[in-house]
């Protein structure tokens, strides 16, 4: 589905002119609706009815079709494609989208000695699984069918099977239906409807064998009584097809990997686009999102828009299964003390509905049998709109606000950009510091920069809010865009007036007291920076990698890199990662360039017992923070050595541990000028030289810019780096804009002035320095004890669970 109407799009924006365009699909049709296979099972349709494009369409557009022919190979170099008819077809652009297939779950029986699946198993996947179906299931003496899934396609299958007189039975390993997209009450009410159906439910039971020897005759249930049955269908989750990827070497993780053009993650002429496809982590399996796939994808490839950016979906399904209608987005059930759950529940008419609203939005809904407030309440889940006081207005018509909710009217926690998370009262504030025209707003508030699909509103909620003024933007010399005052100023106004929180510093010091979302990790950075222990920590003031502490992956899950001061390990550390990344089935374990070792694709509810079982404190490999000191073995064990690299570089790795800065900070000690630990490219290197003195250079790089560091002093004794090394880090803290890496201060700033300030002293404030750091290093506490003590309920759960993700496969 998503290839051909990637192909439509492609065909809207004049791609007929630009291209010769050919498909392969490996049924032996053109492009279906694949929903309709329901109804196609149930009788309510016939599978001709089903083809969203006729071959007419393919030959009008100048396609060409090679339906019932496999894509097997693709050589990325020659660019061509090596199909299961022998042909080498040539590319210069290649879009796979070659969706999803049935899972069949490890199951004794399943499949005959000669190893093809046993006569009558089924998938629910293609038109040939359903007329394969259809045709067994109205075999005269086949009367009993067993569904093994309860979600959406095993009740749909379930379903069709019954209108075909046959006894059904659904086998369901979760504790109630649907459990992906409902709670256990919704589950409950939705089963009596099932089961007024004539079918059979069995919740929290497992199959564990499929009996009979050529074909099927039962299958076994783990605790209960095997189930005589003619026919077994399979609907226990589907798996993305990524065969084609994988043997052409493309980046497959759950998923073919593609970035926000849909391109193939280090690829510049494959595309990938629906099931098959790994964003950010997430893998979707209905189609809406796959249509907003398609609009970006043929936006790069025809060159229509080359700034388009498909930034992921919020899915909110609405469905009719087994003739019920189902609605469901977002949480099933309240997960904070104080979400709000209204709930309303008649199941003697099938009626269910539960919704979820968290700080006076709709977090979540489920809708059974009733989905008559669908539309208004998709529209408050995506856009925020503001929610009657009455919240059973909610579920019934009792005169509660329709689409059309005008800016005016529109709440001011109400989202305008989903893909950016910025409100109306976000974009209110950006106006009111200044920013009057939209592109100012947007900037300030990246508004409109996701999928640009609001950027409507935003310009509407930007004129209401400027009253038509436009202007230019002042906030440049700002230290953060909603607070208009330079650093210095900034940290003045906080000490004068004895701020200690990010709200805090909103309300005394913004326009109108208006809270900015773009402000607030800088300012959090900053008072912790400024105040140490003292600070009063907001969570939401946090990047995510800082309030879980762990650096989020391209796939949602994290990385731990625990502490490993100056790259220095023992058996005792090493055997304790083995066994944590055995136990937690670790997929990826990496040494990093900063010498520690990382454990890679660890879910976000499982950090904690990592940490736990870790036993060893944070390496701040994800943080705003002081992270590392890279060492060579030094003069204890190497030739050429002059000094005792190492040690240094421990001893000022367990001195400024976890030191909150601007930017990240890495740093590193070398033993002689040979260097092999690369200080000369770090934001602070220390270089040991002849005579038993220490040389320390400060501004260096060897990431995305490359710098060398320039000499800020020479010294004779390692007391002596560590002091300067502080007092360094101090100034940089205090003077530097947010996330102005050393590479850009120094330079800025310039190493005289340096120099001057913190080895000679010329401004008298050394002192003041050596004490505020030391203040900040007192106060620090390992952020990986939060493990036994989370700040907030959820913060080791997963945000909004809309779609429930497979694991990352094991490299
Ligand atoms: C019975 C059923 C009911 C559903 N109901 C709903 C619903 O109500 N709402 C909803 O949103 N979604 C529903 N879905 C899911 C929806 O159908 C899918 O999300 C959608 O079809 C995915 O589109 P796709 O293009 O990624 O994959 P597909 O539609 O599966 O297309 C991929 C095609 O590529 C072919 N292919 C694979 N490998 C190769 C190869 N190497 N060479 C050539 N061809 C290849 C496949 O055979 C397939 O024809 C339902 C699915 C089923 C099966
Ligand atoms: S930097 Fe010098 S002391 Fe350190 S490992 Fe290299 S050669 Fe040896």
């Amino acid at each position: 589905m998503a290839g051909a109407r990637a192909v439509e799009e492609i065909l809207a924006r004049g791609g007929a002119e630009q291209f010769s365009i050919t498909m392969f699909g490996d049924e032996p049709y053109g492009n279906y609706n694949r929903i309709m296979l329901s109804h196609v099972l149930s009788g309510e349709e016939s599978d001709a009815d089903i083809f969203l494009n006729p071959l007419s369409w393919y030959q009008d557009n100048g396609i060409t079709l090679h339906a019932g022919v496999r894509a097997d190979r693709i050589d990325r170099f020659a660019k061509h494609v090596f199909s299961s008819d022998g042909r080498v077809t040539p590319y210069d652009t290649l879009i796979i989208a070659t969706g999803s297939r049935s899972h069949l779950p490890p199951l004794d029986g399943l499949h005959t000695p000669g190893g093809s699946v046993k006569q009558g198993v089924f998938g629910f996947r293609t038109i040939d699984d359903t007329r394969k179906m259809a045709a067994h299931a109205q075999q005269e003496h086949h009367r009993y069918a067993v569904v093994i899934g309860g979600g959406l396609l095993g009740l749909e299958a379930a379903a069709g099977l019954r209108s075909f007189g046959l006894g059904v039975d659904v086998v369901h390993s979760g504790g109630h239906l649907m459990s992906a997209q409902m709670g256990p009450d919704g589950g409950a009410v939705l089963r009596r409807s099932v089961e007024a159906l004539g079918i059979g439910v069995l919740t929290g039971c497992r199959t564990t064998a499929v009996l009979g020897r050529d074909r099927v005759t039962g299958v076994s249930l783990r605790g209960r009584p095997d189930i005589a049955c003619d026919m077994v269908v399979v609907a226990a989750g589907i798996r993305p097809n990524v065969d084609l990827a994988v043997l052409s070497g493309l980046p497959v993780e759950r998923a073919i990997v593609v970035d926000d053009s849909l391109r193939v993650q280090d690829e510049d002429d494959i595309y990938a686009v629906g099931e098959c496809v790994q964003h950010r982590g997430e893998v979707y399996g209905l189609v809406a999102p796959l249509w907003e796939q398609a609009v970006v994808l043929a936006n790069h490839v025809t060159g229509t828009d080359t700034g388009a950016a498909y930034l992921g979906s919020r899915t909110a399904t609405k469905l009719k299964v087994a003739g019920v209608e189902v609605a469901s987005m977002g949480l099933h059930g309240p997960e904070l003390e104080t979400d709000e759950h209204i709930v309303f529940s008649e199941p003697s008419r099938g009626v269910f509905k539960s919704i979820v609203v968290r700080d006076n939005k709709m977090v979540g809904a489920t809708l059974l049998g009733d989905s008559r407030k669908v539309a208004y309440l998709t529209q408050a889940f995506d856009r925020g709109l503001p929610l009657p006081e009455e919240r059973l207005g909610l579920m019934f018509d009792l005169g509660t606000p329709g689409e059309e909710t005008g800016v005016a009217e529109l709440d001011g926690e109400a989202q305008v950009c989903n893909c950016n998370g910025v409100s109306k009262k976000d974009l209110v504030g950006a106006v009111k510091s200044g920013c009057t025209s939209v592109s100012g707003a947007m900037d300030a508030t990246r508004a409109g920069k996701g999928c640009g699909s609001c950027k409507l509103l935003v310009r509407q909620v930007v004129e209401w809010a400027a009253d038509g003024a436009v202007e230019e933007d002042p906030a440049a010399g700002y230290y953060v865009p909603g607070i208009p005052l330079d650093k210095q100023a900034l940290m003045a106004e906080v000490r004068a007036r004895g701020l200690r929180s990010v709200s805090a510093v909103f309300q005394a010091l913004a326009p109108g007291g208006a809270e900015d979302a773009k402000s607030k990790m800088g300012l959090a950075s900053l008072l912790k920076m400024m105040l140490g222990g003292r600070y009063i920590d907001e969570r939401d003031a946090r990047f995510i990698n800082d309030r879980v502490h762990a650096n989020i992956q391209r796939d949602g899950t994290f990385s731990v890199v625990p502490q490993m001061k100056g790259g220095v390990t023992s058996v005792q550390q090493l055997r304790r990662i083995a066994d944590v990344a055995e136990k937690h089935n670790v997929p990826l374990i990496k040494l990093t360039g900063g010498q520690r070792i990382d454990l890679l694709g660890i879910r976000k509810e499982d950090l904690p017992q990592v940490w736990a079982d870790l036993d060893m404190p944070s390496g701040y490999a994800y943080g705003k923070s002081f992270r590392t000191v890279k060492t060579c073995v030094g003069k204890d064990f190497c030739r050429y050595g002059t000094g005792d690299s190492t040690k240094l570089g421990i001893e000022i790795e367990s001195r400024f541990q976890g030191l909150e800065a601007p930017a990240k900070l890495k740093l590193a000690v070398s033993g002689c000028p040979r260097n092999c630990a690369e200080s000369l490219v770090k934001d602070v290197g220390v270089v040991a030289v002849e005579g038993g003195r220490w040389e320390i250079y400060v501004g260096g790089a060897a990431g995305a810019h490359i710098r060398k560091g320039d000499l800020l002093a020479t010294v004779d004794d390692p007391e002596e780096v560590k002091v300067l090394t502080g007092r360094f880090m101090q100034y940089y803290r205090e003077q530097a804009n947010w996330l102005e890496r050393t590479y850009a201060f120094v330079p800025r700033v310039g190493i005289e002035h340096l120099r001057a300030v913190i080895v000679q002293d010329a401004e008298g404030i050394a002192g003041r320095l050596d004490e505020a750091v030391q203040a900040s290093v007192d106060s620090y506490v390992d952020p990986w004890q939060e493990r036994d003590d989370p700040r907030t309920p959820g913060q080791f759960r997963t945000s909004l669970p809309l779609t429930v993700l497979p694991q990352v496969p094991v490299r």
